[in-house]
């Protein structure tokens, strides 16, 4: 059992079952099995009991948090593991600054020293 495989089995709560959620901070958890499948907690935990740890689909070999991005789809029951920030936005175009830009904040920079002076 490697370090992955032995934090997943660590995680395991009281009645067996592998957590859906992280116990901090509740973000969803997906695992991840040796055949490069991905499962939902129910799955991994009850399909990883009843079926052969050894075969590939059902070894698990890590879980992480699924931080963003569309939801991903248990390979095994085909429910949805939403991400814990959701679809990733386009990013807005980078702020370009003019020189004129620059010396307001210059002028606020000076300005907020001087408040700094009056304590
Ligand atoms: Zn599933």
């Amino acid at each position: 059992m490697n370090d992955a495989q032995k934090q997943i089995h660590e995680s395991r709560l009281t009645d067996g079952r592998l957590p859906a959620f992280t116990s901090v901070g509740g973000y969803p958890l997906v695992y991840l099995a040796a055949d490069g499948g991905c499962l939902c907690a129910t799955c991994a935990t009850s399909d990883g009991q009843t079926h052969d740890d050894s075969d590939p689909q059902w070894h698990l070999v890590g879980c992480d948090v699924h931080w963003e991005g569309e939801p991903l789809t248990c390979d095994h029951c085909g429910d949805d593991i939403e991400s814990a920030y959701g679809e990733v936005l386009t990013a807005a175009p980078p702020l370009q600054l003019t020189d004129d830009d620059m010396s307001q904040l210059d002028v606020i920079g000076a300005q907020a020293q001087e408040d700094d002076g009056d304590f």
